[in-house]
C-alpha cells in the first residue's frame, strides 16, 4: 500500500475537581498555549479540542470536557460522564479542602464511568499551583492518596509556569491508548 492508513482516536477526557483549582486555565494552556490571569469562567459544561500527531500511524483528537463554574463537589449527571475514556482530577496544593474533595470526585467518576470491560477509566491526579509557596498538602499524603484511590499516577503542575501540563496529558493519553 502506498499510503498506509492513519488511525484517528477520538478521546473524550474529563477535567474535574473543585472550583478555582485551575481546570479552565489548564485546558486553555494546553489547547492554546497561554496562561491568562483574567481568563473568564464560563458556566456550564463545554469542551475544547486538541489534535495530536501521536505517531506516524496514529492521530489523537482530544475532547477536553471542563466543568466550569462549580464551586465545590457536586455529583455530576451521567450524561457528562458518558463515553469518557480518561480523566484528570485536579486540586490546588494551597487548599486542603480541594485535596480532600478529590476522593468524592474520583468516587463519582468510578460510579458513573467505566470501560467496556468494567474497569475504571484511567485517571491522573494533578496537584496544581505548585509555584505557590504557601502549600498545605504534602507530597507524601498525595502519594498515599493516589495509590489508595486507583490513580494512574500523580504529578505536580503549575499552569502558571507551564510546568508538567504537556507531560501530564501525554502520560494520560499513553495510558488510555494502552487500555483500549
Ligand atoms: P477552575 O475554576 O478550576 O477552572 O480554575 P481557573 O482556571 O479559573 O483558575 C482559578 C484561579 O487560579 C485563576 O485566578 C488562575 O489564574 C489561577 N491559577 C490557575 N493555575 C494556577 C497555577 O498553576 N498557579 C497559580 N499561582 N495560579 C493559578
Amino acid at each position: 500500500e502506498l499510503n498506509p492508513a492513519v488511525t484517528e482516536h477520538l478521546l473524550k477526557i474529563l477535567i474535574i475537581g473543585d472550583g478555582n483549582v485551575g481546570k479552565s486555565s489548564f485546558v486553555h494552556r494546553y489547547v492554546n498555549g497561554q496562561f491568562n490571569k483574567t481568563y473568564k469562567m464560563t458556566v456550564g459544561v463545554d469542551f475544547s479540542v486538541k489534535l495530536l500527531n501521536w505517531s506516524e500511524k496514529e492521530k489523537v483528537r482530544l475532547q477536553l470536557w471542563d466543568i466550569a463554574g462549580q464551586e465545590r463537589f457536586i455529583s455530576m449527571t451521567r450524561i457528562y460522564y458518558k463515553g469518557a475514556l480518561g480523566c484528570v482530577v485536579m486540586f490546588d496544593v494551597t487548599s486542603s479542602s480541594s485535596f480532600l474533595n478529590c476522593r468524592l470526585w474520583k468516587q463519582d467518576l468510578d460510579n458513573k464511568a467505566m470501560l467496556l470491560n468494567g474497569d475504571s477509566i484511567p485517571c491522573i491526579l494533578l496537584a496544581n499551583k505548585c509555584d505557590l509557596t504557601q502549600r498545605v498538602v504534602s507530597a507524601d499524603s498525595i502519594n498515599r492518596f493516589s495509590k489508595a484511590n486507583g490513580f494512574v499516577t500523580w504529578m505536580e503542575t503549575s499552569v502558571k509556569e507551564n510546568k508538567n501540563v504537556e507531560q501530564a496529558m501525554r502520560r494520560l493519553v499513553q495510558e488510555i491508548l494502552s487500555v483500549q
